[in-house]
């Protein structure tokens, strides 16, 4: 079961990712991990990438795909893959499929995780977390227990990320939607697309994820 994962930053994808891989014995695939573990090991590939983002160049495509291959060409990923993070325009979608084909390998299906972007608004900028224990919060859904003090470690100093905010997540949507409404398109013809709407708690988005990958 080869796998790819589309939703916008807050909607939950990495959860439902770690429940499936468990499941199914199959790999879970982070595309920016990846790229930052070869510019870690100082590969050739990482080297080469690096070249580019130290010019404050995006990493070329076929360098992502390079990547991707190297990964889903070992063994562990014999019973298939979860792909985040990539393919993120048709393009790239193209070159996957390419890549994917040389393998004899293909996409089984496409998950879109759906959800409004008030939450995901909502989900972005309420998130706080402890400055000591790093627990983390979200004035919306997940609040503090007692007012001002962390329910884990009882301290009451707290940290929000600067790109957290209202306007920056907004912006951001922006331009995710931009790029990824021509994806959710393309792979809808293909008939390859499933909704989820991930709004829903996540024990209960990963039994239509089962029942939609089965389908
Ligand atoms: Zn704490």
């Amino acid at each position: 079961m080869n796998v790819i994962f589309i939703g916008a930053p807050g909607s939950g994808k990495g959860t439902q990712s770690q429940m499936l891989q468990k499941h199914l014995g199959i790999v879970g695939i982070s595309t920016g991990d990846a790229l930052r573990s070869e510019v870690a090991n100082k590969s050739e590939i990482g080297i080469l990438a690096k070249s580019y983002m130290d010019s404050g160049q995006l990493v070329p495509d076929n360098v992502v795909i390079d990547i991707i291959k190297n990964i889903i060409v070992k063994p562990n990923c014999n019973n298939g893959f979860i792909l985040d993070g990539f393919p993120r325009n048709v393009n790239q979608a193209l070159e996957l499929e390419k890549m994917l084909g040389s393998l004899s390998k293909k996409i089984n299906k496409v998950v879109f995780f759906e959800v409004s972007d008030d939450i995901l608004i909502k989900r972005i900028s309420g998130r706080f977390s402890c400055m000591n224990c790093g627990a983390v919060y979200n004035h919306y859904f997940k609040p503090l227990k007692k007012e001002g003090y962390c329910d884990e470690c009882g301290k009451n100093e707290f940290e929000k990320r600067d790109d957290d905010n209202e306007q920056t997540v907004k912006k951001r949507l922006e331009v995710y939607y931009q790029s990824s409404f021509p994806l959710i398109e393309f792979y809808k013809k293909k008939n390859l697309l499933v909704k989820l709407d991930a709004l829903k708690i996540a024990p209960l988005i990963f039994e239509h994820l089962l029942l939609s990958l089965n389908s």
